[in-house]
């Protein structure tokens, strides 16, 4: 699932592999297939964290519920499996939700994500689930004018949102938690730890087989309809099919325009010195993150590497998915540079692993948890890069949805946040996908570039057209 591809320093860099959490913490043994038809009170289709978590809150709040989970590799294959490790209170579309919904309904699905951080960390340790989690919150820094202005008034917004406990800082204080070349001002936020993505998967798969789910892997669904999922190896039958499978989406049969799978590359390098520690600090550990239109996020692992990440090749004709998690050569080129661009002191530094992976992203940019009480079909997703948390929201609320239509609870707090049974048009057809996307990403980074090359404190007019056409703004 590997391959050599390039040196980075002096070591060469293993290239897919699903990604180096894989690397570090090995390839799990696959689970039986599906043996034949079978029937079930809830199917849950993917094993990543939506659908694993999804599964263990069902599980713990109804025992007796006969609970299915088909995944077409096995569980973590997915972005669960090769993300950043940010677990942090962001989620996709809530401007958008405050515009549809009121400054309230937004500002309780803000609230809701806070807590999602904390419970994240929480049913971790219930369950003995050691992710080498560190609670250092998250760091948003800027390095031109242009992002300075639009860090500002990013941490305005959040304020505005009900985050008490934000902090905006000057270019000094910036550099005594992280020490980033011409870093002018920073954010930060203590909703936010630094994870290891595939610990917490594997930890969250056993949990949920020890409760009593029957997971099946190698087990590709290839259709969905009401009360069916059906496989190569028979159908499952279900009063609840619950789709959890993100950037994978278009692969089933009629979702080919619901979620773009937009990509995201990663970087890993070898562990840093002590002397390079000191000389970058970062002791906090928090996630590291910037303010420019093709944004990049970071973290210090525990094992004292810096995993980077970033939009490589954002999208693939015809909503193709990678190869394993192999990525472009020139991706792993534009990473490392950015790496150095950051900290100039690890010029050289070997990059041991490279890799890619998948998001979900809904025409409006939008994620949505949804239950449609007349199939009994549901799903969750289109989190664009923020899911790691979210996922964890998006469980819960499945389970409060299935409990409230299958008349064992009333509405919750969670059924009535305003991403629920949101409803958003399909994606365009191919080629106008693909120029779509691809127009959009080459606006922004000409936008970052000009804003690094004429220091302009106003934030591109492009960016903000791109946004506009692609559905964003
Ligand atoms: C490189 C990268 C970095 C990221 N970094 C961060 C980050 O730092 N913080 C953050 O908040 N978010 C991040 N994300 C996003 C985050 O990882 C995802 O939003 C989250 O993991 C989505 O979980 P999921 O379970 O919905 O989807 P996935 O993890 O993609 O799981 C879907 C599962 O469904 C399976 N599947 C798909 N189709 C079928 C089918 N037909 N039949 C059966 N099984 C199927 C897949 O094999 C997969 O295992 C990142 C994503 C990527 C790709």
């Amino acid at each position: 699932m590997s391959s050599k591809n390039g040196t980075h320093g002096a070591q060469a860099t293993v290239n897919g592999g699903i990604s180096f959490w894989y690397a570090d913490d090995g390839i799990p043994t696959a689970r039986e297939p599906l043996p034949g038809d079978a029937s079930a009170d809830v199917v849950i289709v993917g094993g990543g964290y939506t659908g694993l978590w999804t599964a263990y809150y069902l599980k713990k709040a109804a025992p007796f519920l006969r609970i299915t989970v088909l995944e077409q590799k096995f569980c973590g294959y997915g972005a669960s499996g090769r993300n950043g490790g940010w677990l942090y209170n962001g989620i996709a579309g809530r401007d958008r939700y405050a515009k549809l919904h009121g400054h309230d309904a937004a500002v309780r699905l803000q609230e809701a994500m806070n807590d999602t951080v904390s419970e994240v960390i929480r049913a971790a340790a219930e369950e003995e689930i050691d992710a080498d989690i560190h609670q250092g919150g998250v760091l948003e820094i800027a390095y031109t004018p242009a992002q300075l202005a639009r860090l500002k008034a990013f941490h305005a917004a959040e304020l505005a949102y009900g985050e008490k406990d934000r902090t905006l800082h000057g270019a000094r204080e910036t550099a005594e938690r992280v020490r980033v070349f011409g870093a002018v001002g920073s954010t930060w936020t203590p909703h936010g730890a630094r994870l290891h993505p595939v610990k917490l998967l594997k930890g969250l798969a056993g949990a949920v087989e020890a409760l009593g789910v029957t997971i099946h892997e190698s087990t590709p669904v290839t259709e969905i309809k009401p009360k069916h999922a059906v496989t190569p190896y028979g159908t499952v039958r279900a009063p609840y099919i619950l789709r959890c499978t993100e950037g994978f989406t278009a692969s089933l049969k009629g979702q080919r325009r619901t979620w773009l799978p937009m990509n995201s590359s990663m970087i890993a390098t070898e562990p840093l010195t002590d002397a390079q520690w000191e000389s970058i600090g970062w002791a906090g550990r928090e996630t590291l993150g910037d303010m420019a239109h093709a944004y990049m996020y970071a973290q210090r692992t525990a094992d004292g590497r810096i995993a980077l990440g970033g939009r490589g090749v954002p999208y693939r004709y015809g909503s193709r998915t990678d190869n394993d998690g192999r990525t472009q050569p020139a991706t792993i080129e534009s990473l490392t540079a950015l790496l150095t661009r950051f900290f100039p002191q690890l010029a050289g530094i070997a990059v041991t692993h490279a890799w890619s992976g998948v998001l979900g992203v809904p025409r409006d940019w939008c994620a949505t948890v949804t239950l449609d009480r007349a199939t009994g079909l549901g799903w969750a997703g289109g989190y664009v890069g923020s899911g790691v948390a979210t996922t964890n929201l998006a469980a819960r609320t499945l389970r409060d949805l299935v409990q409230q239509d299958s008349g064992q609870s009333g509405p919750t707090d969670l059924t009535t946040l305003p991403w629920v049974n949101h409803k958003v048009r399909k994606w365009e057809p191919e080629p106008f996908r693909w120029l779509g996307v691809h127009g959009m990403y080459a606006t922004y980074n000409a936008a970052d570039h000009r804003e690094l090359t004429t220091h302009t404190t106003d934030s591109s007019r492009l960016a903000r057209a791109a946004d506009r056409v692609a559905g964003r703004a």
